[in-house]
């Protein structure tokens, strides 16, 4: 196979998505971003837009074997953040014309979440005369309340897959029956079927995962209809069984770190060429493990970040993984130092727009 055949190509198949997916050389890698910043020009435009994200609580009844605020982590001082904080960093977010919020913390499924969210929704909507987009990350749900939580006001939720694979996702967390892939996946369709733009994932770089897994993950976004991605490299975080395994088996180098790096940076580039119209997100994961790894996104065809606008005190305690960025920086530094990187490579920030994916209305016509 030729790279310069296959990027020529109407529409790829899957052994075409492997074997861009494999690409290593630096000539062939130039060539697969720019065709795929090409067509993020010509389907989403060079202009890219904010969620402003706020991580308000690191509380979780899961127990993920790779996630640093899993249940069994007791290092970790768990926090919620005050109601009133939380409208306010969203206040402040409108004002700074970020268009949309996205609210993440780990997993909770009592009345009292429910009840929490679904009025802090409604607090939120209020800012702007419901002009703020949210989009909601927090976790598995009954479809009972997904349906509340769109009706208070959301209209975007993120819940990656992590693997397309089932058994590679049984190798990822607990087999006691919470942590189920055939529910995820039903969530998964529930969100679609009430309404909301879905968005979902994958960890890039999982011990065990092969090109083949990817290529399987880049056809299930096709499968779901997904409107928004949200993947990246998956980093070590060093109290949870999966980060210990991956340390003791020597796949922590600094070598193996930037090839997930590039796995994760091929991801984007054909998912934008697969999916062409959808939302993808340059995640804070990449730049973990680069300086410029958001950038190297951005021109591989993602088109959506997300500053941080948590309250600074409580950044340390959401670490999901080792080395997350910002930890030190307060929102106004975030949103000065993401803009510069949207210039650095040529593209403008969409202030103020929901920034919706042009995939969703593409599909209702
Ligand atoms: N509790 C919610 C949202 C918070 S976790 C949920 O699980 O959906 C958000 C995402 O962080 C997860 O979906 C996972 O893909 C990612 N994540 C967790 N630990 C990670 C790690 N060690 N490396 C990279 N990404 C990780
Ligand atoms: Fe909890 Fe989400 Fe982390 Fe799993 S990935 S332990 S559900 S916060």
């Amino acid at each position: 196979m030729d790279i310069t055949t296959v990027l020529k190509k109407e529409k790829l198949n899957k052994e075409d998505i492997v074997f861009l997916l494999g690409r290593t050389a630096q000539d062939e890698l130039d060539q697969l971003y720019s065709a795929a910043y090409a067509v993020k020009k010509e389907w989403v435009g060079n202009v890219d837009y904010y969620r402003g994200l706020l991580e308000f609580s690191n509380r979780c009844i899961k127990n993920c074997c790779y996630c640093g605020i899993r249940r069994g982590n007791t290092e970790v001082e768990r926090f919620d953040t005050p109601k009133e904080d939380i409208v306010a960093m969203a206040r402040w977010c409108y004002e700074q014309q970020y268009g949309s919020v996205t609210l993440q913390s780990g997993e909770r499924q009592d009345p009292a979440f429910i009840d929490y969210i679904e009025e802090l929704l409604r607090e939120i909507k209020k800012i702007g005369g419901g002009a703020l987009g949210i989009t909601l990350c927090v976790g598995e749900q009954t479809k009972e309340t997904y349906r509340r939580w769109y009706d208070a006001g959301a209209h975007r939720y993120l819940l990656r897959i992590e693997s397309s694979n089932p058994k590679l996702y049984a190798t990822l967390h607990p087999q006691d029956g919470h942590h189920r892939w055939e529910v995820r996946k039903a969530c998964l369709d529930s969100l679609a079927e009430i309404g909301y733009q879905v968005g979902t994932g994958v960890m890039i770089g999982l011990p065990g995962q092969t090109l083949e897994d990817l290529a399987e993950d880049v056809l299930f976004y096709q499968k779901q209809n997904i409107a928004m991605i949200g993947m990246g490299p998956y980093v070590a975080h060093h109290n949870t069984p999966l980060g210990k395994k991956v340390c003791e088996d020597g796949l922590d180098t600094p070598k193996a770190r930037a090839e997930r790096l590039r796995s994760s940076v091929n991801m984007v580039a054909v998912t934008r060429l697969f999916l062409k119209d959808v939302n993808i997100a340059a995640t804070t994961a990449m730049q973990t493990l680069h300086p410029f790894g958001r950038e190297m996104a951005l021109k591989a065809g993602a088109n959506i970040l997300m500053p941080l606008v948590t309250l600074p005190q409580f950044r340390t305690q959401y670490q999901l993984y080792d080395n997350k960025p910002c930890l030190e920086d307060g929102k106004e530094e975030c949103r000065n130092c993401l803009s510069s990187r949207v210039a650095s490579v040529g593209d403008t920030v969409g202030w103020g727009q929901w920034g919706d994916s042009p995939h969703y209305f593409n599909n209702l016509k």
